[in-house]
């Protein structure tokens, strides 16, 4: 009764992304309906142990034949070998051209199936069916997918739009709580980057988008609305979509210093800190209001987030290391760091303009 449906309108194709609770039960309905014999269900072991009985039952309902690769669950997973192991068991199980691959699990099962469709016979279809928070608002819209080289993340991939999203938010009820938590930063950035009434909305209710139901629905809905609108604009990545690296030029820095240990850090947690650090900043240097920075600190904090690299437990480098990290980011251009700044809650642009001690200085006041 609370479905949202949000249209993902590309140059050359477009296609739709379902949110709503029960969809993966329903799943074999949206596949058939796009024509493939055989489905290639791609999962982790996690997901596979909770959410694949109900999916490949659908499935087979509808009459398809359905195969499945499971993989270990995480980030080691997004690798050449794990690539080969899926594309391997895909080949295996005679997924052909007109099949399809449908991607069932977070963010790096995504990544991974939808990078091994893009290959696979020069490109089959891929359904992207998001289990955590992170891949429903994020990761499964706009096509980019890939593995990890051992010299940085996500440095190997291709673009490959899905022919459908099925986001089902009541999957979302058996994901880790840390998890959850984690893709709220990504939430509540869509209401940072250009939408304050939509972070004011998450302020009012995140408590029910936590629980579920119709509220939980309408916030994934309407940052899968930002997120395929920025895409829309901007497919390959030449500029626009840069704003929804708000946070993420801080966070990644802080997953890098400690190495991609998800015991001390998770990405949405690095996302938080990271927009906290982009609000200080930005008033630091005058750009905006200290109350704007402390209203995302608050917010941040009140659904359990952290906001500060202080809460990162163990030892950090010093300024040095993080800007050390920084540099290396990819989202350097000729030297020059490129920054998501503020002018105040919903009003993000792209900022060229900073110097290498201002943002030393701001390094040392945090650390
Ligand atoms: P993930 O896929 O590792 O999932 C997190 C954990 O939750 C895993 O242990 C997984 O098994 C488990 N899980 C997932 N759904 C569950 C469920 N419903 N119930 C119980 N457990 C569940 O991590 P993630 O945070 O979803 O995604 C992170 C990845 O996404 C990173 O590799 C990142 O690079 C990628 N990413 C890609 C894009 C993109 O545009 N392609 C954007 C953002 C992030
Ligand atoms: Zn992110």
């Amino acid at each position: 009764a609370d479905d949202e449906r949000v249209r993902v309108a590309l140059a050359d194709r477009s296609y739709d992304i379902l949110i709503g609770r029960d969809l993966l039960a329903e799943a074999g309905a949206h596949v058939a309906a796009l024509g493939a014999r055989t489905i290639g269900v791609v999962t982790d072991e996690n997901v596979a142990a909770i959410h694949l009985p109900a999916v490949a039952a659908s499935l087979r309902r509808h009459g398809l034949t359905v195969e499945t690769v499971i993989v270990p669950a995480g980030e080691k997973s997004k690798s050449f070998e794990t690539l080969g192991f899926v594309v391997d068991g895909l080949i295996a199980a005679r997924v052909e051209r007109g099949d399809v691959v449908l991607a069932l699990g977070g963010g790096v099962v995504g990544d991974l199936a939808g990078f091994a469709a893009a290959i696979l016979r020069r490109g089959v279809r891929c359904v992207q069916a998001p289990t955590s928070l992170l891949a429903q608002v994020d990761s499964s819209v706009g096509g980019k997918t890939g593995i990890n080289s051992p010299r940085g993340k996500n440095l190997i991939g291709a673009f490959h739009q899905p022919s459908l999203v099925l986001a089902d938010t009541s999957a979302l009820d058996t994901l880790p709580p840390r998890e959850f938590r984690a893709g709220y930063a990504e939430v509540a950035k869509y209401g940072l980057i250009d939408d304050e009434a939509f972070f004011g909305w998450l302020e009012a209710n995140h408590a029910e988008v936590f629980a579920g139901g119709p509220a939980r629905t309408r916030a994934i809905a309407t940052s899968c609305r930002a997120k395929a609108g920025v895409v829309a604009r901007d497919e390959h990545e030449h500029g626009d979509r840069a704003l929804l690296n708000l946070g993420h030029t801080f966070g990644h820095a802080l997953e890098a210093e400690v190495a991609y240990d998800g015991t001390r850090l998770i990405h949405g947690e690095g996302v938080a800190i990271g927009m906290a650090m982009a609000f200080r900043f930005s008033a630091a240097l005058g750009l905006a209001a200290p109350a704007d920075a402390r209203r995302v600190e608050a917010h941040l904090a009140a659904v359990g987030l952290p906001t500060s690299p202080k809460a990162v437990p163990g030892p950090l480098g010093g300024p040095e290391a993080l800007f050390r990290h920084m540099q290396q980011d990819k989202k350097v251009e000729r030297g020059r760091l490129t920054f998501i700044l503020a002018h105040g809650v919903g009003q993000s642009f792209v900022s060229r303009d900073v110097e290498a001690a201002q943002v030393m200085a701001f390094l040392e006041s945090e650390l």
